[in-house]
C-alpha cells in the first residue's frame, strides 16, 4: 500500500503488521499498516492526507474494546494513544487530549480534587475511545460530567460540541458510528478533597475484579457483552452475566477460548484459541441466553474485519 502521502509527517508506520499487537484480546491478523500519531495536530494532518488521497482507514485508541479477525483487515489502521496523560485545568474543568489513557485521566483529576471521574478509575483505554464508547461502571458513564468535546469532522473541519448536543446512550455515541475523531475533551468536576478522592481511588482498584493490566494475565476486552435494558423477561436482573451465569454459560470453552472463572461475561483464551474461537464461543454464549430468557444480548465489544458465521445484521466488520 502506497503510504508516500504520509512520507513529511512524523508519525510511526509499521507495515504488515497483526492486530495481536494492538488489541487487549491480544488476538488478530495482519493489517497493511498501523500508524501511530503522537499528538492531535500529526493525527489531524495524518487522516486528512488519507481522506484526501482515499485510503481507508479505521481509527483505534488501545485497542481494549475490540475482537479483531484472525484474517485482519484490509484497512489502515491509525492508533490514537499516548502514554503520557495530556491535560490542562482551568479552575474545575480539566481538558484532555483523546489519546491521555482514561485511568490517568481520573487520576490526574482525583490528584486536583476534583470529583466526578472516580468510576473511570481502572478501565484501561483511551479517553477518546472511553468517550466513543461512553465506558462506565457502578451505574456511571463517561459521558456525565462531559461539558465538550473538539471532533475532526469528515470535511476536514473541527467542531466543538457541547454535551447537550450530543445523544449520549447506554455504551453508545454518535462518535462510534459517525467518522467524527474525537481530539480533545472538557469535564465540569466538582472539588472534593483529595483524601476523599484517593480513598475512593484504592476503593474502586480494590473492588475492580479486572484492573489496568487484567488484561496481561487474562487477553480480554473487559465484558463482552452489555447489561440488559429492563423488559418483562430481564426483570429487574440487567447484568449480563448474571443471566449468562444463570443460562449455564459460565463454564465455557472453545478450543482455548473461555469464560474467565469468575466473571461469565468476559471471554479470555489460552493455548492457541483463534479470534474465532472467541467469536464462536459468543455466539454459544448468546444462545444459552436466548434458550433460557428469551433475550438477545447485546454485544460490547466491537468486532473488526470478517468472521466465519457473522450474521447478515452484523455490520460488515467495520467501523
Ligand atoms: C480488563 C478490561 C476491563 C474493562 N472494563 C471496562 C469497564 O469497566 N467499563 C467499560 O465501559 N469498558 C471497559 N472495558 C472496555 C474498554 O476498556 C473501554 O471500552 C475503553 O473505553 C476503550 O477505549 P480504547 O481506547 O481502547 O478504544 P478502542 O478499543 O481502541 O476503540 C473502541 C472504539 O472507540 C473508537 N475510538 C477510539 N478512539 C477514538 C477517538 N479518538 N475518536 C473517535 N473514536 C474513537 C474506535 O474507533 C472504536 O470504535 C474494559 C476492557 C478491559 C480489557
Amino acid at each position: 500500500m502506497d503510504l508516500s502521502c504520509l512520507n513529511d509527517l512524523d508519525v510511526k508506520i509499521e507495515r504488515d503488521t497483526p492486530l495481536s499487537r494492538h488489541t487487549t484480546f491480544k488476538l488478530g491478523g495482519k493489517c497493511p499498516a498501523v500508524i501511530e500519531c503522537r499528538d492531535a495536530k500529526i493525527l489531524q494532518a495524518t487522516v486528512t492526507r488519507l481522506r484526501d488521497h482515499r485510503i481507508d482507514f479505521l481509527l483505534m485508541g488501545f485497542g481494549s474494546n475490540i475482537l479483531a479477525s484472525d484474517n485482519g483487515c484490509d484497512k489502515v489502521i491509525v492508533r490514537y494513544t499516548s502514554a503520557l496523560p495530556l491535560i490542562q485545568r482551568e479552575e474545575n474543568i480539566i481538558t484532555t487530549d483523546a489519546a491521555t489513557p482514561l485511568d490517568s485521566l481520573a487520576a490526574y483529576a482525583a490528584d486536583a480534587g476534583l470529583d466526578g471521574l472516580t468510576a473511570m478509575f481502572g478501565i484501561p483505554g483511551t479517553a477518546g475511545g472511553a468517550i466513543a464508547g461512553n465506558a462506565g461502571a457502578y451505574g456511571e458513564q463517561i459521558s456525565d460530567h462531559l461539558q465538550s468535546v473538539n471532533v475532526l469532522r469528515k470535511d476536514s473541519s473541527i467542531a466543538t460540541l457541547p454535551t447537550a448536543s450530543i445523544p449520549f446512550s447506554y455504551r453508545d455515541s454518535p462518535f462510534k458510528h459517525n467518522g467524527d475523531i474525537l481530539l480533545t475533551a472538557s469535564f465540569a468536576l466538582t472539588p472534593l478533597t483529595k483524601d476523599a478522592l484517593h480513598a475512593k481511588r484504592d476503593k474502586v482498584l480494590k473492588e475492580r475484579k479486572f484492573k489496568l493490566d487484567f488484561w496481561q494475565h487474562y487477553p480480554c476486552a473487559g465484558s463482552f457483552f452489555r447489561n440488559v435494558a429492563p423488559t418483562s423477561n430481564a426483570g429487574q436482573r440487567r447484568a449480563a452475566g448474571w443471566f449468562l451465569e444463570q443460562a449455564g454459560a459460565k463454564d465455557l470453552c472453545l478450543n482455548g477460548a473461555r469464560t474467565y472463572a469468575e466473571h461469565a461475561n468476559i471471554i479470555t483464551h489460552a493455548d492457541g484459541a483463534t479470534a474465532q474461537d472467541v467469536y464462536e464461543l459468543s455466539l454459544k454464549m448468546a444462545a444459552l441466553v436466548k434458550a433460557k430468557f428469551d433475550i438477545d444480548l447485546v454485544r460490547e465489544v466491537r468486532l473488526l474485519g470478517k468472521f466465519k458465521g457473522m450474521a447478515a445484521s452484523d455490520p460488515k466488520g467495520y467501523w
